[in-house]
């Protein structure tokens, strides 16, 4: 079976079949510079446990890799440099100036107090002092690290190195972290969904969004505010529906107290139900592989947005082709995410300070543009969604890299 990082390869080498450059497979084929390191810690019981760490640049040919550090019990090398890979993509369909990075701690973060938290993301920041920088690779929160988290990270490299916030992003507001970063995501989402429904002439879209969490939430309370239909939502206890539109505001007051959305009112579902509503945009949101070969034959809807990472399996992805579905690939319909993050690393360079309405118009500027560039590629291939936002991103970084003369 292949490596979660062979099926990433492959999203590339389809890109370049099709404007016949597969040749240059080699050049971005493996990470620039791939590192593990073990980082022993002594718990709160007295015994020293050691955890496994990672950090990979795939890419600086564009500039400083960026991208998030994960804490989770399954994170390992191949799925860190699959994670790396993608950001590279991500960060060239959209043209902000970096390469892809990402790192993690092999740990359930649920199992250690906040204190031990603290001491083995210190020891891991000390490791990473060396290798990461603001013109180097700029880390930045993923599953399971937070604002927080990358206040240590910064507090441990400013010792070692110099004050230096733009060093890692995502950070509290006290620290450089910026307003707007956390909704970036979704509002960035947002505008990419807004251009492509101009498109295809869909005026008032019934939406389903699976995940209610800090991309679902924030997109299904700004699309409402927007005047949207929002007709189900879910998270990991299952989802609700009205084939009239439910009250957002509503389900978001009950998601804070009950900690679920099915307490809201609407007819209960299933999140596979959600899957297959009877719907013009559906989002996944929350996990990867949702829609695989077995349910991709059943989905109604003729928009699929990949806010969250990877929610599309290959396989479901040419079933969804042959059916004329199309898909909007996470590495456009998500990068406002990493685009709000290279916002805060401007401002922290600059010592400036946006307003908001500054931030949400370059966002607007940044993701629509992005979603234009891919748009053109496709018109010229006639291609998927898929392929033409990867031959964008990789003649971008072909070509950064022939400038350069790698290549
Ligand atoms: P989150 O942890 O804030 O929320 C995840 C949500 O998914 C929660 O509501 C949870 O209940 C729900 N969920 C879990 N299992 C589920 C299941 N089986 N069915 C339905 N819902 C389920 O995470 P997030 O930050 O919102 O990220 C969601 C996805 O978006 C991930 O794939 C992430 O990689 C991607 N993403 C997020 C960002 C970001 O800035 N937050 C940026 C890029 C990509």
């Amino acid at each position: 079976m292949a490596s979660i990082y062979e099926l990433a390869q492959e999203k590339v080498r389809n890109a370049l079949r099709i404007i016949e450059k597969e040749e240059y497979f080699k050049y971005i084929a493996e990470p620039e510079q791939a590192t593990e390191f073990t980082i022993p810690v002594r718990l709160d019981n007295g015994e020293v446990e050691v955890f496994k760490a990672y950090r990979v640049k795939h890419s600086t040919a564009r500039g400083p890799a960026k991208g998030g550090i994960r804490y989770h019990p399954l994170v390992n090398m191949d799925e860190v440099k699959t994670l790396a890979f993608l950001m590279t993509w991500k960060n060239a369909v959209v043209n902000i100036p970096y390469g892809g990075g990402k790192g993690g701690i092999t740990l359930d973060p649920k199992k250690y107090s906040e204190r031990e938290i603290e001491i083995i993301t210190r020891a891991y920041a000390r490791r990473l002092a060396r290798i990461i920088g603001p013109d180097i690779d700029i880390p930045a929160p993923d599953v399971y690290t937070n604002p927080q988290i990358m206040a240590w990270i910064l507090d441990e490299y400013s010792f070692i190195k110099q004050w230096e916030p733009a060093v890692i992003t995502g950070k509290p507001l006290e620290l450089g972290g910026i307003a707007g970063r956390e909704e970036s995501t979704a509002r960035g989402a947002f505008f990419v969904l807004r251009e492509l429904l101009k498109d295809q002439n869909i005026a008032k879209p019934r939406i389903a969004i699976q995940g209610f969490g800090n991309a679902g939430m924030n997109l299904a309370r700004i699309l409402a505010e927007s005047g949207y239909n929002i007709v189900a939502v879910s998270d990991s206890r299952g989802g609700i529906y009205n084939e009239k539109g439910l009250d957002i505001e509503k389900v978001i007051d009950i998601k804070k107290e009950k900690k679920t959305v099915q307490e809201a009112e609407g007819e209960k579902i299933s999140n596979k139900e959600l899957l297959e509503l009877d719907v013009d945009i559906l989002i996944p949101a929350a996990l990867d592989n949702q829609i695989t070969k077995s349910n991709a034959d059943k989905v109604k809807a003729s928009v699929i947005l990949e806010v969250a990472n990877n929610p599309v399996t290959p396989e479901a992805d040419k079933i969804l082709e042959e059916r004329n579905i199309l898909v909007v690939p996470d590495i456009l319909a998500n990068a406002g995410g990493v685009t709000g993050s290279y916002f805060e690393w401007i401002q922290n360079r600059e010592g400036s300070i946006w307003s908001y309405e500054r931030f949400v118009n370059e966002l607007e500027r940044v993701m629509t543009t992005a979603y234009r560039d891919v748009r053109a590629v496709r018109n010229k291939y006639n291609t998927t969604m898929r392929n033409s936002a990867f031959i964008l991103a990789v003649t971008r970084v072909l070509g950064a890299m022939r400038q350069r003369g790698w290549i």
